[in-house]
């Protein structure tokens, strides 16, 4: 199929990658191939145990009883190595790929472990384990870099387990977290909009908003680079901070504003099942899509919403209505990315991108660098 072999180019290479090449090299649930799941996002198989711990996340039993458990993996583990070769002796060590490496604040990052052979994998990221799905011989995940991540190196750690519940890799890698001179806007809100300022308005909406663009779906269900959502134009960008009515910066701005009138057409930006369809009063008529593997779209302050929560979309399906309901100054689009529960910048989902060669120095890391980002 076309797109394993894209990933397979991937990994091997050397080859020039564009975004969509990568894209679609990791878009098998799109092409029928579902991707799976490797356990739950509650099970957490760095805290409580050492790093050469054989547990696996499935091993719920073994976990509860560190000390025993480890000791009777372990026994387990060498008598049957000196009885018969077993899966886990002759099994490569897994790479780890961290794209891109360098990241900025704001940006999306993709997790590639190459393990062939390897059951289940996971990440540890800022205090959470997410896990990864399964592609084959590979694990990918994406997370999200906050506009107002700590700048420096980070720790992210990852974990892959073998077919018979043995650890295969615990590594922890730096991820370099480089900070973005963010614009700063003073905004003027008046009248009773600016009722709608008060922080408890604000927390309310993202209560309402949070637990369905925060999970996981497994496999991708999108196709290519995402479209955008809107003909209108762009009229503000992602991570501006923002300052109301002369107060001090209080929030930076989530998404991409695109301008138009009320009524004018909002289209799914890619395919995906609809994870939220409903009101708040900071965001007026919304509609979040969730796209799998962690990634949701959101729209909002909309005149009218056409689909409900459960239907499936396909990208540029009429999803709904501009307008300029909630905290809004005119009729406009207020469009997101969000990525494991973070709001990162879309332009890079929407762009069409080549990227430096990945293999100059035969590491990975250097695609979707930032700089070429802010080329295209
Ligand atoms: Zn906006």
């Amino acid at each position: 199929m076309a797109h394993s072999e894209d990933l397979e180019r991937v990994i091997a290479g050397p080859v020039r990658l564009s975004r969509r090449t990568v894209l679609r090299a990791f878009v098998g649930a799109g092409a029928g191939m579902l991707l799976t799941a490797c356990g739950g996002d509650d099970l957490d198989p760095f805290a409580p145990r050492s790093q050469t711990t054989p547990t696996t996340p499935n091993d719920t039993e073994q976990a509860g009883d560190a000390t025993e458990g480890q000791q009777q993996v372990g026994q387990q583990s060498v008598s049957q190595s000196q009885a018969e070769p077993t899966p886990a002796a002759v099994l490569p060590e897994p790479k780890v790929y961290v794209i891109p490496s360098p990241v900025s604040q704001g940006e999306t990052v993709l997790l590639l472990v190459e393990a062939p052979g390897a059951e289940n994998a996971s990440m540890s990221w800022q205090g959470q384990t997410f896990s990864l799905l399964h592609n084959e011989e590979r694990f990918l995940g994406f997370f999200g870099i906050d506009a107002n991540a700590p700048i420096g190196p980070q720790s992210l750690g990852v974990s892959v387990w073998g077919p018979r519940g043995e650890q295969l890799l615990w590594q922890e890698t730096v991820v370099e977290i480089t900070g973005v001179e963010w614009t700063v806007d003073n905004i003027q809100i008046d009248g009773p909009n600016a009722a709608l300022l008060d922080p408890s308005i604000r927390r309310a909406d993202e209560r309402e908003r949070l637990p369905h663009q925060s999970g996981l779906t497994p496999g991708l269900l999108w196709l290519g680079v995402f479209d955008p959502p809107s003909n209108g134009a762009i009229t503000a960008l992602y991570g501006e901070h923002r300052s109301f009515n002369g107060a001090p910066i209080s929030e930076y701005h989530t998404g991409i504003d695109f301008g138009g009138e009320t009524g004018s057409a909002v289209t799914a930006s890619n395919t995906g099942v609809v994870s939220w369809a409903g009101r708040t009063r900071r965001r007026g008529n919304g509609i979040i899509i969730d796209h799998g593997a962690g990634v949701f779209s959101g729209y909002y302050h909309l005149s009218e919403v056409l689909e409900t929560a459960g239907s499936v979309v396909e990208q540029g399906a009429l999803i709904a209505r501009m307008g300029a309901t909630g905290l809004a100054t005119g009729p406009h689009l207020h469009w997101e990315v969000v990525v494991r529960g973070v709001t990162v910048n879309p332009l890079p989902w929407l762009r069409l991108l080549e990227f430096p060669d990945p293999y100059q120095d035969l590491n990975p890391a250097n695609a979707l660098s930032s700089t070429n980002l802010a080329e295209s």
